[in-house]
């Protein structure tokens, strides 16, 4: 069963290399994240042991009842829809939230986060579909958001994150990397924009093309999710 695991992490290194050498610089590197939603820890300590070094966490209880037997090894990320009243519980053990799209959301982190002396890293997350069902601000709101919370001074805002809607993968990932070129280009004092985070099992290779350098790989890495 690990054994598969192995592989699928061959086959995915491999892809990212190749669309890396074909549309990126040589020296850009690209992060591969194992999201670990639904898998037991066993499997996911096993991913660590391969040489993943950064784990991705959906929901906020499941990742409370696995992190005291994750290695200790991978970095822990949080890229899942976060409720306010919780944050107080993760923040302490994540470097990096993928998923603020509110000023209120930001300012909860912000509170959290001086409370333990942290600056806390987060990424923007776009809802670059236009997509009611999903989270994540329109692209004209964006610019607004950004200067809001590079005002707080417990979080620090290092870039950008996104889900495109199925099938529309390209043109969303296309379309991010200009919002985040020019994102960057502005230079917002307290901000540190260097974190392009899109592509999941279906279409990583894709984002890579287009600059992501956090890859979020769940089925891809460990099986169907049952
Ligand atoms: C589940 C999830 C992923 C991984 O999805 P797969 O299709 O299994 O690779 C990536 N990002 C987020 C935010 C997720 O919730």
């Amino acid at each position: 069963m690990d054994f598969t695991i192995s592989e699928n992490l061959k086959r995915i290194r491999y892809d990212v290399e190749e669309a890396k050498s074909k549309y990126r610089k040589t020296d850009d590197s690209v992060r591969i994240m194992a999201v670990t939603k639904t898998v037991p820890y066993e499997r996911v300590n096993y991913a660590v042991s391969e040489g993943v070094t950064l784990l991705g966490e959906n929901r906020v209880q499941e990742y409370l009842s696995k992190k005291d037997f994750y290695d200790k090894n991978a970095e822990v990320n949080f890229i899942g829809h976060l409720q306010s009243n919780k944050i107080k519980y993760i923040i302490d053990s994540v470097t990096l939230i993928h998923s603020v799209d509110s000023i209120k959301l930001a300012a909860e982190i912000d509170k959290q986060a001086e409370k333990i002396n942290k600056c806390m890293d987060v990424l923007i997350e776009v809802n670059i579909g236009r997509e009611e069902s999903k989270s994540g601000v329109f692209p004209e709101m964006l610019e607004t958001l950004v200067y809001e919370a590079s005002q707080l001074k417990n979080i620090r805002i290092r870039g950008l994150m996104t889900i495109p809607p199925i099938a529309k993968s390209e043109a969303s990932f296309e379309k991010m990397q200009l919002i985040f070129n020019d994102l960057q280009a502005k230079r917002i004092d307290n901000t540190c924009v260097d974190i392009l985070s899109m592509g999941m099992s279906s279409d990583y290779a894709l984002a890579v093309k287009y600059g992501s350098n956090i890859v979020r790989i769940g089925s891809g890495i460990f099986g169907i999710r049952k």
